[in-house]
């Protein structure tokens, strides 16, 4: 499937092919500290039909849970993140896309969660708490 999206202010804009169902959640530490939130949403995307336009800037995180270095990218203006990769010049195998950015996020439904370990207790009773269908 193709998916194309952008960064808050529209800076950095991403797109490719996709398998929806390869589309999951992250509950790792790193994800909830990179994004301010509880998990982190993602779908690969093979660098052969990876594009990206803009500049991303890269943060290389050394000591990821998994024990190995990630380039995270995010939108030097609005800070948006957008994907990580193995570092290296050039154009990587693959890259771990984030779904907030896409336009076909409705159509991207996680399959799998990782890191359960560190997941938020309070992640399987969202469906508990109040809903509001604005701010108020
Ligand atoms: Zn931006
Ligand atoms: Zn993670």
């Amino acid at each position: 499937m193709r998916i194309d999206g952008a960064c808050t202010c529209g800076n950095i804009t991403i797109e490719g092919e996709a398998d929806p169902a390869a589309t999951s959640i992250c509950h790792c530490t790193d994800c909830q500290t990179a994004t301010g939130t509880a998990f982190r949403v993602s779908i690969p995307v093979s660098g052969a039909t990876f594009k990206v336009t803009g500049e991303p800037t890269i943060y290389i995180k050394t000591t990821a849970d998994s024990g190995n270095p990630r380039a995270q990218a995010f939108c030097p203006k609005c800070g948006s993140p957008l994907y990580s990769t193995t570092p290296g010049e050039g154009p990587q195998a693959l890259y771990i896309v984030r779904v907030g950015i896409l336009r076909q996020r409705d159509q991207l439904e996680p399959k799998r969660q990782i890191w359960w370990r560190s997941a938020r207790p309070w992640v399987t009773g969202l469906e508990g708490i109040r809903k509001l269908e604005k701010q108020t």
